[in-house]
């Protein structure tokens, strides 16, 4: 391998100090390296090299000037990656800002750029075959298959070939040996088909060609410029912003498409190849490195023009990035929970700052900073507030359920019947939501009221009716369900208390017996591919009613689909969350937005005991605007995001004591600082977590503080045990 023919360049050379450089390495270290580079190569910010850490190897970016910190007779060489290779340097600022601004090592960031080791690899060119002209001395009936196959010209695998022409790998090397056939060698991966801006076009609504004017005017003039496209469910914004991706095309630049990762479906993909010609370069975390190492280098070469991705996609190393879309921007999918803890929305904002490009965030639902930002002028507002075509919204309809006369145990209420039953006789779709997966929320014994906990979590177990289990939505723990309750040993005695989604299933099943019905639950146990296929039964009208978790909430397009049933609006209150209200909101709103997009009117029902809450009222008068200022002026009075600051410090451990010992060591150390609040520590809402006990602080701080600077200095002073693990969240969406 190459690697052993670099070794011995390393090591014979001496190593002159002035070549010498910073090094980042992707891992969680403090800092960068110090490294000698042989003789003649350029210390360039971004250059790829392998360098030596302790007995291993590892790859690292040259960041920038040596710190001499290591004797000249210590330092160690590194080599470049051959062909060479280069980070663009903007995406090396953008590390370093994101480092910054989260509080991460440089390198842990570095990381997430680097997630296709395997691209810096020599390229592995393939053999293939192609047509030579020459006739083979005899022919047989399998050689002749063979011929006419490579009759079009195209150069084929030796395998490719074999199974089209349906003949043995043994007569397509014959054919190769009598020359019939030529041996070339191709590029290690066949060519990305460009999109095409002009594939087909669509004719836009004025509405939505003003929106589209505007956008790629922005990505003519090639500056940064942030634009919210606020569009009701429906509205086109994905067609509208398809125009502004064509413009960055007719550009010669590249574009980005952030989608929440459970977005980014074949429907999708779909679309996008019927308006370009060719679907999008994509990048999540379900790709295998082979295809991580293909869109990896099309995306620093250039070549891939368009990339769809999750919010990892947002470190790829684009070379011309002309545009970023962030669709569904206020989806909390985008924050990134683990290691470095960071909002691909708002770093996709910083990101298209550092390139020098607009972007675009896209939503029926903005998150209260977009719509604050907005209202401002700070980001450009543009509205789509008709659905297209003759869809009209729906009618949104409270049923109050104090008021319903339903029977124990039963959560399907007669108002919401009743309009089940006329939609089902009038040849229409039902979408009924409930964001609960499982049989029901709580299992409990009737006899003594024991409930089983899971064994790392301080979280009960839910039952799974179907696979007769009870299992832990928060790790992989499950048992079988007790025959006997473990406590007082009473037989069959535990009971389902509330809805979950598979008993909201059984008690449609037993009131309408004929009618098609599939649940779709974000449940990683029986798999996505589960849940995509009940929902790909829905839009091709294939099953009559579809009951779904908030996997079914996002983006779906069912026209024959006009009632929408939510079973329970109440959840989603958060304990301590101050988004709570806005997230119940959007995740309704997004429900609701299913119903009536085709040519038949739709209506929404919306199950709950407080239609006075202001949620509610919002949703039924879609007042959505008078619903996100009535939370500004809340947000606002308490100082909370987005009109004052928060960051979180999470501590974790296997051992309760000391995990609790840090955390009052922490906050005893907190500097008083003005405008900062320390509140905690406190024990997170689920204390134990995958085996690990949990401690939370949180800082709260007016707009003007920087709480970077503030947490820094904080934490320089404190020493915590190493067996703790400290994470800081800043902005954190999540309070668990
Ligand atoms: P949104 O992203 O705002 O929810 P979509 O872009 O998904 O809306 O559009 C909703 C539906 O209307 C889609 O089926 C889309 O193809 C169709 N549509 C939107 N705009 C147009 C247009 N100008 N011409 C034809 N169909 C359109
Ligand atoms: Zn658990």
């Amino acid at each position: 391998m190459t690697m052993a023919a670099l070794k011995p360049i390393m090591a014979d050379m001496p190593a002159p100090s002035e070549q010498s450089c910073a090094v980042l390495l992707p891992l969680p270290l403090r800092g960068a390296y110090d490294y000698a580079l042989p003789e003649g190569v350029r210390p360039q910010r971004g250059l790829i090299v392998r360098a030596p850490l302790g007995k291993r190897e590892v790859l690292g970016v040259v960041w920038g000037k040596s710190e001499n910190a290591i004797a000249p007779e210590k330092i160690r060489m590194c080599a470049p990656v051959m062909p060479l290779r280069c980070l663009p340097e903007r995406l090396c600022d953008f590390i370093d800002w994101v480092a910054n601004y989260t509080l991460s090592p440089p390198g842990q960031v570095l990381a997430q750029a680097m997630r296709a080791a395997a691209a810096f690899d020599p390229e592995m060119p393939r053999k293939a075959l192609i047509k030579s002209g020459v006739a083979p001395p005899k022919l047989t009936p399998a050689r002749s298959r063979v011929l006419d196959l490579m009759a079009d010209g195209l150069a084929r695998g030796v395998n490719e070939i074999s199974e089209l022409a349906d003949a043995g790998v043994g007569v397509v090397k014959g054919l190769a040996e009598t020359g019939a056939l030529r041996w070339i060698t191709l590029p290690e991966f066949p060519r990305l088909q460009a999109p095409d801006e002009n594939a087909t076009h669509v004719k836009l609504s004025p509405a939505q060609a003003q929106a589209s004017t505007q956008l790629r005017a922005a990505v003519r003039l090639r500056e940064f410029s942030t634009h919210l496209l606020d569009g009701v469910t429906g509205s086109g914004k994905t067609e509208t912003y398809f125009e502004a991706i064509a413009e960055a095309l007719v550009q010669n630049k590249q574009a980005l498409i952030l989608l929440p990762e459970i977005a980014l479906t074949v429907q999708f993909l779909n679309r996008f190849a019927e308006r370009f010609g060719t679907r999008p370069a994509e990048w999540h975390s379900d790709m295998t490195m082979k295809e991580r190492k293909r869109v990896y280098r099309a995306v620093l070469s250039g070549e891939a023009r368009v990339v769809a991705g999750a919010r990892s996609a947002l470190f790829l190393p684009f070379s011309k990035l002309g545009l970023i879309v962030v669709d569904e921007e206020h989806e909390q999918a985008y924050k990134q929970e683990e290691g470095v803890i960071y909002h691909a929305r708002d770093m996709a904002v910083v990101r298209a700052r550092l390139e020098n490009c607009p972007i675009v965030l896209s939503s029926a639902t903005p998150s209260l900073e977009t719509y604050v930002n907005a209202k401002s002028g700070r980001y450009q507002w543009l509205k789509l507030s008709a659905r297209h075509g003759a869809a009209e919204l729906p009618e949104v309809r409270l049923v109050d359920m104090r008021a319903e006369e339903s029977e124990p145990g039963k959560f399907i209420s007669p108002s919401l019947r009743a309009a089940i039953t006329s939609t089902l006789l009038a040849g229409e779709q039902v979408l009924l939501f409930l964001n609960r997966r499982g049989y029901a929320p709580l299992t409990l014994c009737a006899a003594c009221g024991h409930k089983e906990t899971c064994k790392n979590c301080s979280a009960w177990l839910v039952e799974h009716r179907y696979r007769k289990r009870l299992v832990c939505h928060h790790c992989a723990y499950e048992v079988p369900m007790p025959k006997t309750c473990p406590q007082c040993h009473e037989e069959e005695s535990f009971i389902a208390c509330g809805p979950g989604v598979e008993r909201v299933e059984e008690e449609f099943r037993a009131s309408y017996p004929e009618a098609r019905v599939a649940v779709a639950s974000s449940d990683t146990l029986a798999g996505p591919a589960e849940a995509q296929a009940a929902i790909n039964a829905m839009a091709r009208g294939e099953i009559d009613v579809l009951i779904g978790t908030q996997i079914v909430a996002k983006g779906h397009h069912f026209p024959l689909l006009t009632l929408a049933g939510i079973i329970d609006a109440d959840l989603g209150g958060g304990a301590g969350d101050p988004r709570a209200a806005e997230r119940s909101f959007q995740l309704l709103h997004q429900v609701s937005g299913r119903s009536g997009r085709g040519e038949r009117p739709g209506q929404v029902l919306i199950q709950t005991r407080n239609p006075e809450d202001p949620v509610m009222q919002a949703l039924a008068a879609h007042s959505r605007d008078a619903f996100l200022e009535e939370e500004a002026r809340l947000r606002d009075r308490m100082s909370q995001p987005p009109f004052g600051r928060l960051a979180a410090i999470i501590l974790s451990g296997a051992d309760a004591a000391t995990v609790q010992e840090a955390g009052r060591a922490l906050a005893k150390a907190a500097p008083r600082a003005k405008g900062v609040m320390v509140w905690g520590p406190a024990p997170a809402f689920y204390q134990m977590l995958r085996g690990r006990t949990r401690e939370r602080l949180l800082v709260q701080a007016e707009k003007s503080v920087n709480v970077q600077a503030y947490l820094r200095a904080w934490l320089e002073t404190v020493k915590i045990a190493s067996s703790v693990r400290l994470a800081v969240d800043i902005d954190p969406v999540s309070f668990f």
